[in-house]
């Protein structure tokens, strides 16, 4: 095959001139990137050859490194896995391809992209890192059981090329002619090889294939000849086979860095070993931002790294952390493992389980360690990561149990800010069973919802939840401390008030309710098309209705989520609860008592349920004949002045 110029799609130049612009003073990671890809293309190898003895190679696996101070090049090499010449097409020619179409949304939005230069970390774009510093690259690769190598050359401008090539064995060769030195831009000397070698110290000391590069020692007498030998950079040590007192924060954070892409530290670092009958080491990291994809359903990277014995397994390993924990990323090495393991006998296997088990104890019990004692960075943890913890919750009592712990709302006690439910429980009066909560698609209805009114008369809190998920684990009848979880919106309210007027109260409400009888009544025949039932609220101080959902039914909001899911779904009648002291509702009365046949009646039925569903941000199904109802009250007011 012949020469043939490409050009990069849109979105890439457009990538790579904003990475440019926005990583330039970070320009040293090119370095970091390359040598990860070198030993992922290891890694891959290695695996490989495992099955089929034909891909393993007599030389040692290894990367290369070879400057040239003369043609200002840097040379990296690795005997990995290879690419053929259409996935030099598909890996290389197109970037981004983890999330091109989120990304190119990005894109849209430029200025947030520029914001978070994080970002450009989640899209894969390693290899083009490798333009912050130079303004030319060659690759020339040859996969491993294949004869023939590839070549790809481009300025990182507008197009690059592909044309067949020459390479003795499989593996990737990178060379970068480099930029000139510029210490504004970042950029320096990384022809030295004193640069080169401390920053392979920095970022990649436990990368755990050799990395070696030449080093000339000066001949012992005058005019005599260098000696050349090569040296291996980096340490090798798996990191987390270390002893947490000889690895310094800044180790640990470039590891992470090294495993999962990112291009900021993490929030959390958690390590720890099970000993016993399985025995496994695990250094796992909580990331300080989530990734674009968490919340969509295949999710493209999830899962910790496992090795078996120091030996890399396989990467994404899903099986090792349940879905709700799915952005944790980490290293988990089993000492018990087949190192031939396949994803089919993981997914049975009784050690991974219990591998998993002991992993979940200690990540819960870290995030509430954080929540308890770091609370800065817990609000921040809880806002990237909340609702997938949530998910948790809908996995039966074992999780459960622990997990509610981690869980955080906003709540009428404040006017913003989170509480936890240790908080909710602490500050509960004696004697009171229930957590009450409401839940709703925006905070600002909630907090005005006319569902709040006695809670906040009697000084009860009730705690605020806006994620979909918090509809379905609320409704799983979980306990915490012994306390159930109760809807403000659900029900009949027993508000078991320590005041000595409760009795009172009670009795009061029989007596109002019989009075008002006839107008409940009425009330129920003009809106029976979606109401259940018509009641005196204990709910209402200052609103004249709401609307309730009897207990054991669907809310609206669950509703709503089915609905999304593709289930059909006849709409739940509800309950209209009115307050007998409302002025609205005493003006009813009258107008009944006196003429009960008034036509105007239907209108102020569905006026006063109108006015229920928009104040708990509900739809109104016709819009159009509510504002019809409210324009002809608007002109018999006017006309009485
Ligand atoms: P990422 O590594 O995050 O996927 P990159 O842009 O760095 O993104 O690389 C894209 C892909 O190109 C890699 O996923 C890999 O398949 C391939 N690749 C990059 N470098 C090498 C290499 N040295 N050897 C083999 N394949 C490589």
């Amino acid at each position: 095959m012949s020469a043939k110029t490409y050009e990069f799609k849109t979105e890439t130049a457009r990538l790579l001139e904003l990475m440019i612009h926005s990583l330039y003073s970070n320009s040293d990671v090119f370095l970091r990137e390359l040598i990860s890809n070198a030993s992922d293309a290891l890694d891959k190898r290695r695996f490989a050859s495992v099955t089929d003895k034909e891909l393993a190679t007599s030389n040692e696996l290894r990367v290369r490194l070879e400057t040239d101070s003369e043609a200002r090049t840097l040379t990296i090499i690795d005997n990995g896995i290879g690419m053929s010449r259409d996935e030099v097409v598909a890996n290389i020619g197109t970037i981004a391809k983890s999330g091109t179409k989120e990304f190119a949304e990005l894109l849209k939005s430029k200025d947030k992209l520029e914001d978070r230069p994080d970002l450009i970390g989640q899209f894969g774009v390693g290899f083009y890192s490798s333009f912050l510093v130079a303004n030319n690259v060659v690759l020339i690769t040859r996969k491993a059981g294949e004869d023939t190598a590839t070549r790809w050359e481009s300025s990182g401008t507008g197009d690059y090329t592909i044309d067949d090539a020459e390479r003795d064995e499989a593996g990737t060769t990178i060379i970068l002619s480099l930029k000139d030195v510029d210490k504004d831009d970042g950029i320096q000397d990384y022809t030295d090889s004193w640069v080169v070698q401390a920053l392979v110290r920095k970022y990649s000391d436990f990368v755990s294939y050799p990395i070696v590069m030449d080093k000339e020692t000066p001949a012992e007498e005058e005019g005599g000849e260098p000696t050349i030998s090569e040296e291996t950079l980096n340490s090798q040590k798996a990191i987390w086979t270390r002893s947490a007192s000889d690895v310094s924060e800044e180790d640990y954070n470039e590891f992470y860095k090294h495993i999962s892409r990112d291009w900021v530290d993490p929030i959390k670092r958690i390590s720890t070993s099970i000993e016993g009958t399985i025995e496994a080491k695990a250094l796992l990291f909580i990331p300080k931002k989530a990734p674009f994809d968490l919340y969509q359903r295949d999710m493209s990277k999830r899962g910790v790294q496992l090795y078996v014995k120091r030996v890399f397994i396989m990467e994404d390993c899903e099986e090792l952390l349940p879905s709700y924990l799915r952005f944790i990323k980490g290293v988990v090495d089993s000492e018990d493992l087949p190192l031939n393991v396949s994803r089919e006998v993981l997914q049975q296997n009784r050690q991974v389980r219990a591998i998993q088990k002991h992993l979940v104890k200690k990540l819960v019990a870290a995030i509430v360690s954080m929540r308890k004692d770091d609370w800065d960075n817990y609000q921040a943890f809880w806002t990237e990561f909340g609702p997938a913890l949530k998910e948790g919750l809908l996995m039966g009592p074992e999780q459960n149990n622990k997990l509610l712990d981690v869980v955080v709302a906003e709540s009428t006690k404040s006017d913003s800010g989170l509480r936890s439910l240790a908080d909710y429980v602490e500050n509960m009066s004696e004697g009171r069973e229930e957590i009450y909560y409401l839940t709703g698609t925006s905070m600002d209805t909630l907090r005005k919802s006319p569902h709040l009114e006695t809670f906040k008369e009697k000084g009860i809190e009730v705690l605020l939840f806006t994620d979909p998920v918090d509809e379905i684990w609320l409704q799983q009848n979980l306990k915490y401390q012994e306390k159930s979880f109760v809807s403000a919106s659900h029900g009949e309210l027993k508000l078991n008030d320590e005041s000595s007027d409760d009795d009172d109260d009670s009795k009061n409400d029989d007596e109002r309710s019989k009075e008002l009888e006839a107008l409940l009544s009425l009330l129920q025949s003009k809106l029976d098309d979606d109401i259940k039932e018509v009641r005196l609220s204990k709910r209402l101080t200052s609103s004249a209705a709401c609307l309730v959902t009897d207990t054991g039914d669907m809310s609206p909001q669950m509703e709503q989520l089915m609905r999304a899911s593709g289930q059909s779904m006849p709409p739940t009648k509800r309950i209209l609860e009115v307050s007998g002291e409302h002025p609205v509702i005493k003006s009813l009365e009258a107008l009944v008592e006196s003429d009960a046949e008034n036509a105007k009646l239907a209108d102020y039925a569905q006026l006063l349920h109108g006015q229920a569903l928009l104040a708990e941000g509900g739809q109104l199904s016709d819009p159009a004949g509510f504002a019809g109802l409210v324009a002809g009250l608007m002109v018999s007011a006017a006309a009485n002045g």
